[in-house]
């Protein structure tokens, strides 16, 4: 049975209780990894906090660093993030099922990215104080919350007395704001395997079931330097690059009208885009530039494929170096570079999107929507990798990569009787007979 009408109204209400019961703690353990600042390449101690809480919490925690899968960095999702692998694990936590249910997968990020200029900010970005309802600090949102509230959720089910039939396996990982390569792709292809994957990143409580394909382009535009008092004697390359910008601007409005798909604009304006992020050109200004780069991001639908969009691209670029002589003897040269991101999709009618909009409402007073997420998230690993469902929903995006980012307790409690329930439904569960008992049963 799914839906709803899976879980008797009086369980989840003593589920919805344990919840609230176990906040208090689970607040207080996000502050705490807000007060590691685990940006890439700095994830070692938040992990560490975390292993500590799993294990104190009674859950067997082991590791998984990158370096242990075979062949990872010939993987073509792989990209060199510059940062050893060295004391970074990734942790895979599992609380066993006691009967044959389907088995589920909570993974979350560790990783932050940079606080910005911390002038900006009202409070320390890693002061971690819980203050006025709100957990404050970067990645409070951005997912420390999440994290704690899928190990939380796991001990809100053991003090409501409820065990599950299929096995939850909780998963803390590295890097995901770089890319994934050392945390979520390493644990996709290592296993071990689930039945479904959520990951509570900040979805606003909608279900992002979809992302966009995400590359990195580069354009070098070769000129000829000479000194300003000799302008015409050389070629300046930020004009010669000013067509190609152009070029490319079009491409995104050609792109933005004609590539649809309805998962991602129930809520975004374009499916897809295509940005120039960087330009740069010259060094002095009594010198003609003897060369110019731009470097820019584009993203692909589901229904697209990479090699596709990266013909569209040098098609475009080319054609905007054609009749120029000076382009046609020094074409300009294009580079695909750092990290790339593949697409990933799946069916609106998946089972795990069913559980998470059956039993979500009931504890986050918003009807889930099933939607496309235009950039790269760590599911498509699951789902191109692992053949396994997977989707992303959690609490609210405040302030996320910016200044000023908070959870509001109140949100940490809804997902964390949240995750619960989804655990509930998919894996299946029983009672214990003395479950009120249970639910008194001491905190660690
Ligand atoms: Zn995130």
């Amino acid at each position: 049975m799914t839906g709803s009408e899976s879980i008797d109204p009086d369980v989840r209400q003593r589920v919805r209780e344990a919840a609230a019961a176990v906040t208090p703690d689970a607040a207080e353990f996000t502050a705490a990894l807000v007060r590691e600042r685990s940006v890439q390449g700095a994830e070692t101690a938040a992990q560490e906090r975390v292993r500590e809480e799993m294990t104190a919490l009674g859950l067997d925690v082991e590791t998984l660093t990158a370096t242990d899968v075979p062949g990872i960095e010939d993987h073509p999702e792989f990209a060199d993030t510059g940062d050893s692998y060295e004391g970074r694990p990734n942790l895979i936590a599992t609380l066993p099922g006691d009967g044959d249910g389907r088995s589920l997968l909570f993974n979350g990020h560790i990783d932050v990215v940079p606080e910005g200029d911390e002038d900006q900010w009202s409070f320390d970005p890693f002061g971690g104080e819980v203050v006025d309802g709100e957990i404050r600090g970067r990645g409070a949102s951005d997912m420390k919350g999440g994290l704690a509230a899928m190990v939380y959720a796991v001990e809100a089910l053991r003090r409501a007395g409820v065990t599950l039939r299929g096995d939850l396996l909780l998963q803390s990982v590295i890097e995901e704001e770089s890319g994934g390569f050392g945390g979520s792709l390493a644990t996709a292809l290592a296993g071990p395997e689930a039945d479904a994957v959520v990951i509570p990143e900040p979805t606003d409580f909608d279900c992002w079931i979809a992302n966009d394909g995400v590359s990195y382009f580069r354009v070098t535009v070769e000129g000829r330097g000479a000194h300003a008092a000799n302008t015409d004697s050389g070629v300046n390359a930020a004009a010669k690059l000013i067509p190609i910008f152009e070029s490319l601007t079009d491409l995104h409005d050609e792109r933005k009208t004609a590539v649809h798909d309805e998962l991602f604009e129930r809520t975004a304006e374009n499916t897809v885009s295509l940005n120039v992020g960087t330009v740069r050109a010259g060094e002095w200004p009594s010198s003609v530039p003897d060369e110019a780069v731009l470097e820019g991001r584009v993203s692909h639908a589901p229904a697209e494929t990479r090699a596709d969009l990266r013909e569209q691209v040098e098609a475009r670029v080319r054609d905007a170096a054609a009749g120029d002589p000076w382009l046609e003897a020094h074409p300009p040269e294009i580079e695909w570079f750092g990290w790339r991101g593949s697409s990933a999709r799946i069916d609106p009618a998946e089972p795990i999107v069913e559980t998470v909009q059956s039993v979500a409402p009931s504890v986050v007073d918003h009807e889930p929507r099933a939607i496309g997420f235009p950039g790269g998230i760590d599911t498509r690993f699951f789902v191109n990798y692992a053949d396994t469902p997977a989707l992303c929903f959690g609490p609210g995006a405040h302030a996320i990569h910016g200044t000023d980012e908070f959870l509001p307790v109140e949100e940490l409690e809804q997902l964390i009787a949240a995750l619960a329930l989804i655990a509930m439904d998919w894996c299946g569960y029983d009672i214990a007979a003395d479950a009120t008992a249970a639910s008194e049963g001491a905190s660690p």
